[in-house]
């Protein structure tokens, strides 16, 4: 007889897989290669920003003093010695009377201390004078040494996400070679004697397998380095092989389908004969409510759900937040936002449901329609959607204008948060 599952709410289920215990190995990678890591130290300037004065525009670089009696009725005539390019430094120094020409980003050369734009100067000679008709003050239009940030302080701390101005940061700071978390090894295995692999013909009985790709990039998105081991039949000894093998070779392993209570729902019966701790096995949640995870040693069995939304909304719930922390990511969990219902869903549901929604801005703030049908089998309001709409369960349904909380999906592990969601 199928024993009833007892379900646990959505946050005790992320805090049982939260509490896992997780180990952070490090890397030192590359620069190149370290854009979507996540930092396995803090970053130290090794040197002010900007490293020397400088100019921040095109212009003469002078002597402020020379200026003070410049004015239309009296304007100043200062010698130019030479012009210095990015790069470079000056090879004179000024003295009275006497300036440099210089571009953007050159190093304010010895002896001058103002920069003078060129629209505000009329060239003479040929261009070896400048007629300047106002007075300008020491440190005009210069860029100081230091300014933007000094020598040792924190640029960058460990468990920041390295997005492309966080590699700016690193490249600024002569980060050749960056230490970061080595992503953890999540092996995949999809179940389910329907399924076709995506490059086969459809025939009848048979679906094409989408959960597997589908996780492969939520792992990629994650951080973690996927392994895919391929489709299994529903055969419960093939089943049982398969899964304990793949268990020596990664730090966790997701299995889709076969969670639930169907004849040839294996996974429990392998959790059971792996001598495997069933974290939970039903969860107050829709889609996804049979979401399965078990432990053994530590290392966590994402049994998720065949149902392709129920798939996708577990690994967002569960193994996204258990890889961002495993990496020291300081953000693991999904970022909620408050939106507002652009829809009405006047069915109550006991279980909380993650409508896999778009969320859009309008002139009154975020609004958010489901993508799609909202059933736990449907696979294409997946490929829209942008959001998870939490709709916290009850005894009432909800109406277009109420307010909700979204958790925004985007797809590059960026929008991540340091709390998980919360039920009301
Ligand atoms: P299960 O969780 O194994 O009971 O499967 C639930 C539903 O999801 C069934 O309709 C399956 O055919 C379907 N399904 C299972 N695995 C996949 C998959 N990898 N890709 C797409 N659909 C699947
Ligand atoms: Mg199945």
């Amino acid at each position: 007889m199928v024993q009833p599952r007892k379900p646990i709410s959505v946050s005790e289920a992320v805090s049982r897989v939260m509490q896992l215990p997780v180990h952070t190995y490090t890397e030192t990678v590359p620069l190149e290669q370290a854009g979507g890591r996540i930092l396995a130290a803090d970053v130290h300037a090794d040197a002010d920003v900007p490293p020397f004065d400088r100019s921040p525009l095109d212009g003469f670089a002078v002597r402020a003093a020379d200026t003070k009696e410049a004015s239309r009725e009296n304007p100043v005539h200062l010698r130019v010695l030479e012009t210095v390019g990015a790069g470079h430094t000056a090879t004179v120094k000024p003295e009275a009377g006497e300036c440099i020409r210089v571009m953007t980003g050159t190093m304010m050369p010895e002896g001058t201390d103002a920069i003078i734009m060129f629209e505000l100067t009329k060239e003479l000679e040929n261009g070896a004078l400048i007629e300047i008709t106002r007075a300008f003050h020491p440190q005009d239009n210069v860029v100081i040494q230091g300014e933007e940030m000094k020598r040792d302080s924190v640029v960058l701390e460990k468990g920041e996400r390295i997005h492309a101005g966080a590699v700016a940061g690193l490249a600024t700071f002569g980060c050749a070679e960056v230490e970061t978390a080595r992503p953890v090894k999540v092996g995949v295995y999809a179940t389910g004697t329907e399924l076709l692999e995506p490059g086969e013909a459809l025939e009848p009985g048979k679906i094409r397998n989408s959960n597997a790709p589908m996780v492969l990039q939520q792992l990629r998105e994650a951080g973690a380095e996927p392994v895919y081991y391929g489709q299994l039949p529903d055969e419960f000894e093939l089943c049982y092989e398969k899964v304990a093998d793949a268990l020596q070779h990664v730090d966790a392993l997701i299995t889709t389908g076969g969670v639930s209570v169907g004849d040839f729902d294996f996974l429990p019966a392998i959790y059971e004969k792996l001598g495997a701790e069933v974290l939970f096995n039903k969860i107050a949640m829709r889609p996804g409510s049979v979401t399965t995870v078990a432990a053994i040693d530590g290392k966590p069995l994402f049994g998720l759900s065949g149902n392709p939304s129920a798939c996708f909304v577990g690994f967002e719930l569960y193994a996204g937040p258990w890889i961002r922390q495993a990496h020291g990511d300081t953000h693991p969990y999904l970022q909620p936002a408050p939106a507002v219902l652009g829809s009405d869903f006047p069915k109550p549901n006991p279980f909380t449901r993650f409508v896999r929604g778009i969320v859009r801005f309008n002139e009154s703030g975020m609004v958010a329609v489901p993508a799609g049908l909202d059933k736990s089998q449907v696979v294409t309001s997946l490929a829209r959607s942008n959001a998870l709409i939490v709709l916290p369960g009850g005894t009432r349904g909800y109406q277009k204008g109420d307010a909700v909380d979204v958790l925004m999906l985007r797809g590059d592990g960026s929008d991540t948060f340091s709390e998980p969601v919360k039920e009301r």
